[in-house]
């Protein structure tokens, strides 16, 4: 009945079994529901991770995307 969909990779599963990942794209906080297979993947790709309080779920992973990456290098093209 509350069969809900990983956003990462779209497989079906029950909400229980998501997990919650925060992080933030400039100003805005993003916040998504995935697998434990795309939270390992995306707490690879991510320089820093920890835990917070979620509005859905009571624990929540928090993502850091580090500096230096591209987006700083995008952010200099402008000037
Ligand atoms: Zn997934």
């Amino acid at each position: 009945m509350d069969k809900t969909a990983c956003t990462r990779c779209g497989r079906e599963m029950p909400l229980k079994r998501l997990k919650e990942v925060v992080h933030e794209e400039g100003r805005s906080r993003i916040r998504r529901l995935v697998c434990s297979i795309c939270l390992d993947q995306i707490m690879n790709e991510s320089s820093r991770v920890r835990g917070v309080v979620g509005t859905q779920k009571a624990a929540a992973a928090h993502i850091d995307h580090g500096v230096g990456s591209g987006e700083r290098q995008s952010l200099g093209q402008r000037g």
